[in-house]
């Protein structure tokens, strides 16, 4: 039996999974922390990757928040991970290190591709899906026909910077008003401070839940551009199902609820609009199946030539070697 590894890495935390051939994952990894610029993010890959105790592992595949050249393994643009406009070669400094073959994706195209492979392997595959991912920041990945779409820059699916109003907060990116800088986790946060433990999604979504009229009116108004993006993606690409991840994604049903709720009024309002999008559409990502590290480990089997898969050993002694330099 050969194994993938797939390696999700954000501003803040590296998870990863060891899968097999049949697509079982038989390993995990997760790791909270800052990580910060190139040589942070290849440690925290490579310590991911020695985490697993496997004799077999043949490849591994690496999501990252930026812009991603999947054909050189440059990333550019990590904005979250302190990478800038100078390309980072971040496949081939990981590939010297590990010896195995290395492949490098953004890490919400790579969660697509994840949502499309759990789909798969419960035996519902749909012809195409997009995944939004929630968190810090927002994007999408889009599967069609079981392919990544990646688009002409690698930027297929990089709806949070997009402008949703021009009145409103200043976004890191330089405009004012992105999605991102009205909707995202830390614009949430600034707009019901009540959350404990950062969780300021959950803490806003259940208590519009339970009717409390100012949560109400703050959690319509996120509800509201969320939805916007998820009908840009109904309307742009047409997918079977759109997934919904990232840590807002974690507020669960109440979160859901509410982006289903708009969906519904929409519907009511036009026949365009509820063919276009209809709420049992959307869905969350699968907890205990996170899908960014399980798409990053199928990219990784897809480097390999389909037969005669060689092995290296992940070995304790390499791993010390290495931390020692
Ligand atoms: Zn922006």
């Amino acid at each position: 039996m050969t194994f993938t590894i797939g390696v999700d890495i954000g501003g803040s935390s590296a998870t990863a999974v060891a899968i097999d051939e049949t697509g079982e994952v038989v390993d995990r990894y997760r790791v909270s922390g800052r990580i910060e610029g190139g040589r942070q993010v290849v440690a925290a890959a490579l310590a991911a990757i020695r985490s697993f105790e496997l004799d077999e592992c043949v490849a591994v595949g690496i999501g990252v928040p930026g812009l991603v050249d999947s054909d050189t393994g440059h990333v550019t643009m990590a904005v979250n991970l302190g990478i800038g406009v100078h390309p980072y070669a971040l496949a081939a400094e990981i590939t010297e290190a590990v010896g195995f073959p290395v492949t490098i994706e953004n890490d919400v195209r790579a969660a697509a591709l994840g949502a499309h492979e759990s789909l798969r392997l419960a035996g519902d595959p749909p012809d195409s899906l997009a995944m939004v991912s929630i968190g810090t920041g927002i994007s999408a990945g889009v599967v069609l026909r079981g392919e990544l779409l990646r688009g002409t820059h690698g930027m297929a699916g990089e709806i949070g910077h997009v402008v949703v109003d021009e009145s409103a907060a200043l976004c890191r990116c330089g405009q004012r008003g992105c999605l991102e800088a009205v909707a995202a986790g830390p614009a949430i946060a600034r707009a019901w401070p009540k959350g404990l433990d950062g969780n300021a999604a959950t803490a806003l979504f259940s208590a519009a839940a339970g009717g409390d009229p100012a949560a109400e009116k703050v959690a319509g108004r996120i509800a509201g551009y969320l939805t916007t993006a998820l009908t840009w993606l109904a309307a742009a690409y047409d997918t079977e199902r759109i997934i919904i991840g990232g840590g807002v994604s974690d507020a669960g049903d109440t979160f859901l609820s509410a982006i289903r709720d708009r969906i519904y009024r929409q519907a009511a309002l036009s026949d365009l609009a509820a063919r276009r999008l209809r709420p049992e559409q959307v869905t969350l990502a699968l907890r205990d199946d996170p899908p960014g590290p399980r798409g990053a480990a199928v990219l990784a089997a897809r480097i390999l030539p389909t037969h005669s898969l060689p092995t290296q050993r992940v070995s304790p002694a390499r791993t010390q070697a290495t931390n020692a330099k």
